[in-house]
């Protein structure tokens, strides 16, 4: 069983020869996020200042109703360098991302929350695994203490099952603050499904990774968009997405229901010719047939997850829709650290 300190291995890191002078994105979702933008901007600018490549901001605007969206443009006009991609509505965070990897250019993406839950100052040690060789460097908190127990212990559970059951190594307690290459934006944007769970893409694609540990920080201002309900559909979502086994659950389990009613059918049958028509037997009726809707309710619920996934599938709807682009100026050099 893997755990926080063992990093996921997918493969071998490669001699990769990285640009000299790369071009860095920084892709940030931004749901309602205006009271925290000013921080979030000023302290990556910081940071990103001092790497000595080129880099450029690629905001969604996640369909928000505060003034995230001026702000941003506002920042743009003033000279930052990127874009802000405008959605036409909240799609939330996953094709949010999904939009921000399509409009980003860099030879290089670091995906970042804009509340500073992760740290910008991360970035740095990220682009070194990347000249280093590894394709994708990803953040690993290794402290959830500001998480509720409950929270903790759910999520803990999720993973478990989650990478016994989808044969992916999905490693635990990651998020989707990540520095990837090219190479891999490239592969994420060849996966054709319109349920973007990110986390599970990141593992399906695999490459050579590396886990970076850091301390996840609270929010800085604003509020958190998830809550349990949010969290239970994300973790359907993600099942359904990278295993089938719940559904052949079934078949095993009907197999041997059905195995043990042909054996007391048989078993009934004898008993009659033997001693004649037998009155009692309401009890056993009853928790028969109860038994059994509930089992076939559950795997008709089941099934039905799968087919409203086909069902969105085979709609081949956009993941997202783009409203506007707001362009920034070009990416501009910095000078060398
Ligand atoms: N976000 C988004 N669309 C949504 C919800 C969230 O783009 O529908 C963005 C949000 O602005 C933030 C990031 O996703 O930059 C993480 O959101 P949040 O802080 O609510 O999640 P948590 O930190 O609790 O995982
Ligand atoms: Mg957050």
């Amino acid at each position: 069983m893997q755990n926080d300190k063992t990093p996921v291995i997918y493969r071998t890191r490669r001699a990769a020869s990285r640009p000299e002078t790369p071009l860095i994105s920084i892709v940030v979702p931004a749901y309602n996020e205006a009271e925290v933008l000013d921080h979030f901007i000023t302290d990556t600018q910081a940071i990103l200042a001092s790497l000595g490549c080129h880099y450029e901001y690629v905001f969604i605007d996640d369909g928000s109703r505060d003034k995230t969206a001026d702000l941003i443009a506002g920042h743009l006009r003033k000279g930052l360098p990127g874009r802000l991609i405008g959605l036409s509505r909240n799609f939330g965070k996953e094709a949010a991302l999904s939009a921000g990897l399509a409009h980003a250019r860099g030879d290089a993406v670091v995906i970042i929350d804009a509340d500073l839950q992760d740290p910008p100052a991360l970035i740095p040690q990220m682009l070194e695994g990347w000249r280093a060789g590894y394709d994708v460097v990803y953040g690993v908190r290794v402290d959830r203490s500001s998480d509720t127990l409950m929270k903790r212990s759910t999520a803990d559970l999720f993973y478990r099952i989650f990478n016994r059951l989808a044969h992916i190594d999905m490693p635990a307690n990651a998020g989707d603050f990540r520095l990837i290459d090219r190479t891999v934006v490239n592969a994420l944007l060849q996966l054709p499904e319109r349920n973007r769970f990110m986390k599970g893409l990141f593992a399906w694609v695999g490459f050579p990774s590396m886990a970076l540990p850091y301390e996840r920080p609270e929010r800085r201002a604003g509020t958190g968009k998830w809550n349990y309900w949010k969290l239970w559909n994300f973790a359907i979502d993600g099942f359904t997405s990278f295993t089938t086994l719940p559904l052949r659950i079934w078949l095993y389990c009907g197999s041997v229901v059905a195995a043990l009613a042909f054996a007391y059918a048989l078993y009934l049958i004898i008993r009659v010719l033997a001693f004649g028509v037998d009155v009692p037997g309401y009890a056993s009726l009853m928790v028969g047939l109860l038994f059994f809707s509930g089992v076939q309710l559950l795997s008709i619920g089941m099934i039905g997850e799968y087919v409203s996934r086909l069902f969105s599938e085979t709609k081949q709807r956009p993941v997202y829709l783009v409203q506007d682009i707001i362009e920034g100026t070009a990416a501009t050099p910095t000078e060398e650290p």
